[in-house]
């Protein structure tokens, strides 16, 4: 049985910026400050680490219920900004193919493992009609840490399908040396794709198992998975 964990932004799909313009209206109708966002890194981050370095960075000790308001905010702010046209909001290459060929394999199992509160992957997710493809996950929301997630997934896949995930290959598809480093620990493999901020090269350098230009090359990736 294979288990496939799949990040979000920059492996399946770009948002355009939608994500970061919600959450810089969500911090400044919070705490009234403009472009808290910037300089901030987002790429492989959980959202809620992006939100407490926005708060170092703006100098603000946040309240104990803030988080929550931050969160409840952007994600009423990242419907409205994901329906906006955008030149580089898209679907990644061969994702949809892909995804729906491996949803027919029944030794295969499509989870999430991704930074996005849960919510806000939802709605990144169902804006390209992807979300129905994956039936558990780990999100930001379960840890701010990334490299906690992967027992978190695997946890939520026994309880979806009664499966101990022993014995399972266990994959992490991403897009920054942050997917990578989180799979590690866990002896999980990692397929990383340069379709976000990271070239080839880099994830190279952060030791991904396989590493692809992009997941155009439906057949080259289910032989990957197959043969693992
Ligand atoms: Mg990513």
């Amino acid at each position: 049985m294979k288990i496939l964990l799949f990040d979000i932004d920059g492996t399946l799909l770009l948002t355009g910026g939608s994500g970061a313009r919600a959450m810089t209206r969500a911090f400044y109708e919070l705490f009234g400050v403009e472009n808290g966002l910037q300089g901030i890194t987002l790429s492989g981050m959980t959202d809620p680490i992006i939100f407490r370095n926005a708060c170092i960075q703006a100098g603000i000790e946040p309240e104990e219920n803030a988080h929550e308001q931050f969160k409840r905010l952007y994600l009423t702010y990242l419907k409205e900004e994901i329906s906006k046209d955008h030149s580089q909001k898209r679907m990644l290459p061969g994702v949809k193919p892909l995804l729906q060929q491996l949803s027919q394999k029944p030794d295969i199992h499509l989870g999430l493992l991704t930074g996005n509160y849960q919510e806000g992957a939802r709605i990144k997710l169902s804006h390209f009609d992807l979300d129905h493809f994956f039936g558990f996950g780990a999100y930001g929301d379960d840890h701010a840490d990334r490299n906690r997630l992967v027992p978190v997934a695997l946890q939520r896949f026994t309880e979806k399908t009664g499966f101990p995930p022993n014995g399972s290959t266990v994959w992490v598809i991403g897009d920054t040396p942050r997917d990578v480093a989180c799979a590690k620990p866990y002896g999980a493999k990692t397929l990383a794709v340069a379709t976000g901020h990271y070239d080839e090269k880099s994830l190279q350098n952060a030791e991904a198992d396989v590493v692809v230009s992009d997941l155009a090359d439906t057949e080259k990736i289910l032989t990957v998975f197959e043969n693992s």
